[in-house]
């Protein structure tokens, strides 16, 4: 299913007297939702949301599709990470990695709502009881000169929206970037790690539970090196949570 680059059209229908959106995929109209009085405008329509590439049974610690699902993958019973679970609604693959790129490179944030609201649902379904939410959301932070060129943290927006959702405090202020790793996909897996060592500071308490949040999770490296971060510091319970999860071959 390949993403459509269509702007958001609304037209009168005036049959029914009703406002419509266009869906961006497959452009059938679906009539504005009212919300709280409010209304609230959809961008995909029903079927499209259905068809959307949900992560189905995967690793329980990092989300790599494996066909058992609550199982642990090869790779991390032989090198566990620093997280302890990671959950992902969707595989980056389209449309999800157009709305995320649009989402992060136009500043379109209306994405969020549509991708976090499935997240939301799989870490409620993930977790059986309530007690073992963590208690602090930490979005991945940008490195100083990044963020002010973006000017917004894509984490940090998925974060809140998360965080307003499932009552679950945001700390963003704690984790900074200290280390320039813009160049990170360029590089092998090995000098990846190396770069990234040491790359986050912690300023600040935290809970002893706490939940990364990341648009998309690759090679996990960089959470990771978060995650270690984090256990160093003290905290107990690392959590990952992203939109979606990429693999690399
Ligand atoms: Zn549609
Ligand atoms: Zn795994």
């Amino acid at each position: 299913m390949e993403s459509k680059k269509v702007n958001i059209r609304t037209k009168f229908n005036r049959s029914s007297s009703f406002f419509e959106s266009d869906c961006l995929l497959c452009l059938s109209p679906i009539p504005f939702q009212w919300t709280n009085k409010k209304k609230s405008m959809t961008l995909i329509c029903e079927d499209c949301c259905q068809r959307l590439p949900y992560l189905g049974t995967s690793c329980r610690v990092c989300a790599l599709p494996i066909a058992t699902d609550s199982a642990i993958c090869g790779h991390c019973l032989k090198d566990s990470p620093y997280y302890d679970r990671c959950i992902a609604a969707f595989h980056y693959e389209p449309p999800v990695n157009h709305f995320i790129a649009d989402f992060k490179y136009q500043g379109k944030l209306q994405f969020i709502n549509l991708l976090a609201s499935k997240l939301v649902s799989k870490i409620k379904q993930s977790a059986k009881h309530e007690e073992l939410m963590p208690d602090a959301l930490i979005p991945v932070p940008l490195y100083p000169s990044k963020l002010k060129h973006r000017g917004f943290n894509q984490a940090l927006e998925i974060a809140k929206h998360l965080g307003s959702s499932l009552n679950i405090k945001v700390y963003s202020g704690v984790a900074h970037r200290v280390k320039d790793t813009r160049q990170q996909s360029e590089l092998d897996a090995k000098t990846r790690v190396s770069n990234l060592k040491n790359a986050f500071v912690l300023q600040g308490e935290l809970p002893m539970h706490c939940a990364i949040i990341d648009d998309v999770v690759t090679t996990g490296s960089t959470a990771n090196e978060l995650a270690r971060t984090l256990k160093a510091a003290g905290v107990k319970g690392v959590e990952l949570w992203s939109l979606a999860r990429a693999f690399e071959e």
